[in-house]
């Protein structure tokens, strides 16, 4: 069975760069956990592509269903009267109202290959203008249309919140994950998150879109090229570590410094956050962590061995889970 990837994280993280790079690794690796690319670029695994975010300009890869061909957001916030945020939830309620069809062209896709290729006419539209060609499935995809996807792809809005905390992000999600095992990767600007404010913040967050989409999660620390993220390692599984990182911030003054109402060992931020970590302990022992750049590829092994296993997960914890509560 083909397993669903969501990337999910704030602007900015590196969602859709990442999702390039998922899909150049997918093209180059027909085993994706296998380090060695192949010369071949005909992908034993095509992944297959969904975009979910309708107000990006541009995009380096080609999506097989792209939301911007089913609703145009800048007349979405013309006619509705509203503002960005306002025209990319409105965007995401209008196409999560069609997702039957997309579960259905996905399902289409991820069984066995028919005799005759299917050509796709996705009837999924609104307030386009553009008419049927747009929804077309890409060219150069004509190829793959036979073979069966392994992988499927989808990238979310910039902003975090319209996805995660909207009923439209909710059926988009549950009705994913009722069909195939689904997977978040929660993506991780790590050269922003070395403080351990900001780290604590960060996780915080991951903490809560774990718990409000029951999935399986693999925090993805991107931009290793930047800033490795071996301290984000450690503080996950070294309690002391943050502790002692905390102590050195303090030190340094990051809290406000000497006498500050924040600042010192006893300073309400500081045990603010000595705390926390010992409560998110309980958390981080269900994650899979992995550090990679979505620049460079490096990581992306180990990423795929952490999608594989959070797979597994799904079908035996988060599937009978699901079906208890239909
Ligand atoms: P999104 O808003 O989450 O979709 O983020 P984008 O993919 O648009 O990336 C935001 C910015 O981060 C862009 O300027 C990217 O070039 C940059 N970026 C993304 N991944 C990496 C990475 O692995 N390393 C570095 N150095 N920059 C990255
Ligand atoms: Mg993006």
């Amino acid at each position: 069975t083909p397993v669903a990837i969501v990337c999910i994280g704030m602007a900015g993280s590196g969602k859709t760069t990442f999702m390039q790079r998922l899909v150049s690794h997918l093209y180059t690796h027909p085993d994706p956990t296998d380090p060695i690319p192949t010369v071949s670029k005909t992908p034993s695994t095509p992944p297959y592509i969904l975009n979910l975010d309708p107000a990006v300009h541009h995009i380096p890869f080609t999506p097989n269903i792209d939301i911007r061909d089913s609703v145009n957001y800048k007349e979405v916030m013309k006619q509705f009267n509203l503002g960005p945020n306002g025209g990319i939830l409105t965007s995401l309620n209008l196409f999560s109202t069609k997702i039957d069809q997309v579960i259905a062209l996905l399902e289409k896709r991820t069984s066995p290959p028919p005799v005759v290729p299917v050509v796709e006419q996705s009837t999924v539209e609104f307030m386009t203008g553009k008419g049927k060609a747009a929804a077309q499935s890409p060219p150069g995809q004509g190829q793959g249309q036979t073979q069966q996807v392994k992988h499927i792809l989808i990238d979310t809005p910039g902003q975090i919140e319209v996805f995660v905390w909207s009923a439209s992000g909710e059926i988009l999600l549950s009705s994913l994950a009722s069909t195939f095992p689904t997977v978040i990767a929660y993506i991780i600007d790590t050269p922003r998150t070395t403080s351990t404010s900001t780290f604590m913040s960060n996780m915080l967050y991951a903490c809560s879109i774990l718990y409000k989409t029951k999935l399986p999660m693999i925090l993805v620390f991107n931009k290793t090229d930047a800033q490795n993220a071996d301290f984000a390692k450690e503080w996950m599984t070294d309690f002391e570590a943050f502790q002692d990182a905390l102590r050195n911030e303090e030190e340094g003054g990051s809290f406000g410094g000497e006498g500050s109402a924040v600042g010192g060992g006893s300073g309400y931020m500081g045990s603010l956050l000595n705390s926390m970590s010992l409560v998110l302990d309980e958390f981080y022992k269900h994650l899979s962590v992995v550090g990679v750049s979505a620049m460079t590829g490096d990581g992306m092994d180990e990423f795929f061995k952490s999608v594989q296993e959070k797979k597994e997960e799904f079908e035996r914890d988060y599937k009978p889970e699901l079906e208890r509560r239909k």
